[in-house]
């Protein structure tokens, strides 16, 4: 199991929720702009104009209720990007109201950003430049028509709050992915050890509830493996404390081989290490247990002293929901204790 994996749920992130907002707020509040304008000229007449208004107004809200339905929200903003644009070509080929579509372009080109991004905002703001150039400066097929002046100033106009828009987004993503690595590693941290890498003592008490509580049936039935090192202060006294960590490094990287991928292995104390195996019965886990307590023993830690044996006693729970969590773990440290007294170097569950 990853630990960098915070959420096992379908919330949506900061990033999504942004461009939801935009999403949103395009569909609704554009829409009824356009729904009043259209409103507004009703008695002028214009029926094409019209007809653009009150059919970009409803395509607009369409696709927001589609997207309330279907979520999938890459595709609605692709959706809402190719509307918008193709609202502003129609527009500009109509005219508007007293020939003032121009002004009406602008708030768009930021739009297309928020909704697709820096790369793909910027493909379909140049198509929307060059479909709009061909308008002001193409074959005449029946559009409205510009002075001239005012035509070159729009497209250069446009084309700066493009490039001006482009840069914005650009290092807007760019801070954002630094921020959300930076968050990612510090979560990663919180719940790493140090010395072993493995998961700490914080993750078992702070992450592991949550995703036990969120997707129990990933877990359970689920065995608990409570295990400490047999004598480990003696190693330490008699070896120094850096060769003790060394210790503990290959336990750890002994635990990671011989676990299975959806296993987690957590240091919870100075020696004392908690393996938790989803999905696996007591005996399947005592199994597991007494193999790695028979590699443990049989391996040779510190190479100058081939003689010298390093063993680790096991007490071992099966647990059937999140709320026995707690006392599974007392009920294995009993068993530990037990093992700790009966000789150590043993399994007891
Ligand atoms: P027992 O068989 O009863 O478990 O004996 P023990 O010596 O392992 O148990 P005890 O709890 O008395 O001592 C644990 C020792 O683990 C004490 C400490 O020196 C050592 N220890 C704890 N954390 C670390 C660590 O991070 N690095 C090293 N090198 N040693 C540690
Ligand atoms: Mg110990
Ligand atoms: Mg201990």
């Amino acid at each position: 199991m990853k630990l960098s994996d915070n959420k096992l749920g379908g919330a949506f992130t900061v990033e999504q929720n942004r461009r939801r907002y935009i999403l949103l707020f395009v569909s609704y509040i554009t829409s009824a702009i356009m729904l009043v304008l259209g409103i507004r000229h009703f008695l002028s007449e214009d029926s094409a104009l019209q007809f653009i208004l009150f059919g970009c107004s409803a395509a607009f809200v369409f696709n927001a209720l589609w997207f309330h339905r279907s979520n999938q929200l890459e595709r609605a903003c692709l959706i809402e990007a190719t509307l918008v644009a193709s609202f502003v070509v129609g527009l500009v080929y109509h005219g508007g109201f007293e020939q003032t579509a121009l002004y009406w372009v602008f708030p768009f080109p930021p739009i297309i950003f928020g909704l697709l991004g820096a790369r793909r905002g910027i493909v379909i703001n140049l198509l929307l430049v060059f479909a709009l150039f061909l308008v002001l400066h193409g074959p005449n097929v029946g559009q409205a028509v510009y002075r001239d002046a005012e035509s070159s100033r729009f497209i250069a106009s446009l084309l700066t709050l493009i490039i001006a828009s482009l840069i914005n987004e650009h290092f807007r993503e760019r801070s954002h992915h630094s921020m959300d690595m930076l968050q990612r590693t510090k979560a990663h941290e919180a719940n790493t050890d140090a010395l072993t890498q493995l998961a700490n003592r914080r993750f078992v008490d702070q992450e592991l509830p949550q995703y036990l509580n969120d997707q129990p049936e990933l877990f359970f039935p689920m065995t608990l493996v409570l295990a400490d090192l047999d004598h480990f202060k003696h190693i330490n006294d008699s070896f120094g404390h850096p060769e003790g960590d060394n210790v503990l490094r290959q336990i750890a990287a002994l635990f990671r081989r011989k676990l299975r991928s959806p296993d987690i292995a957590c240091r919870i104390g100075g020696e004392e290490f908690l393996l938790i195996l989803p999905k696996t019965s007591l005996a399947d886990a005592v199994k597991v247990a007494d193999k790695i307590r028979a590699t443990i023993a049989q391996q040779r830690f510190i190479p100058a002293h081939s003689d010298l044996v390093i063993t680790c006693s096991f007490g071992v729970v099966e647990i059937g929901t999140e709320s026995d969590f707690a006392k599974g773990l007392q009920q294995a440290d009993t068993l530990l204790y037990q093992a700790k007294a009966e000789g150590r170097n043993l399994v007891r569950s």
